[in-house]
């Protein structure tokens, strides 16, 4: 059976800038909370950043050296352009796990995924998918169906590949 509740102590929560959104969906399916806006401003970013308690992901040097940032915001500066490399950064900066990967939220808008019986995955996901998966996941919020197999093998592989 698949458990779909956080487990216990505090996870880091995420708010990332606009040059992040691929970095921001592969946290979702580590099942970390991470927020990203297509269009928002460095005030809104930061504002959100400091009343949730998030910490912020920014390619953006300019950002960075803002005094707030500095003073009163968590803030990851992104070295590099590469997802690999970008995911390989913060596993290792925040000790991120990897191991025991929590449920994932939904990659395209963050929120937490319901099992949901298999009947219903019936016509909402490939007929192959349906045949061959025993669980499946949707989104209360956006309706996307999420199935176990691919999708999180696939997190885990990636992950273990690019960390050797
Ligand atoms: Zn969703």
């Amino acid at each position: 059976m698949c458990h779909y509740l956080h487990p216990q102590g505090e996870r880091h929560k995420f708010i990332a800038d606009q040059m992040l959104g691929r970095l921001s969906k592969w946290l979702r399916l580590m099942g970390y909370d991470t927020l990203y806006f297509k269009s928002i401003d460095d005030i809104e970013l930061i504002r959100i950043a400091r009343k949730q308690g998030r910490i912020l992901l920014t390619r953006d040097t300019g950002l960075m050296r803002r005094r707030i940032v500095k003073s009163r915001v968590r803030a990851i500066f992104i070295e590099d352009d590469l997802l690999d490399n970008q995911l390989r950064q913060l596993i290792r900066e925040l000790n991120l796990d990897t191991e025991r990967l929590s449920p994932p939220l939904c990659v395209e808008c963050n929120s937490p995924l319901e099992e949901v019986p298999r009947e219903r995955a019936r016509g909402q996901v490939p007929s192959y998918v349906y045949r061959t998966q025993d669980q499946f996941v949707a989104c209360p919020v956006c309706g996307r169906y999420y199935w176990r197999g691919t999708h999180w093998q696939h997190v885990r592989k990636r992950i273990r590949t690019l960390l050797k």
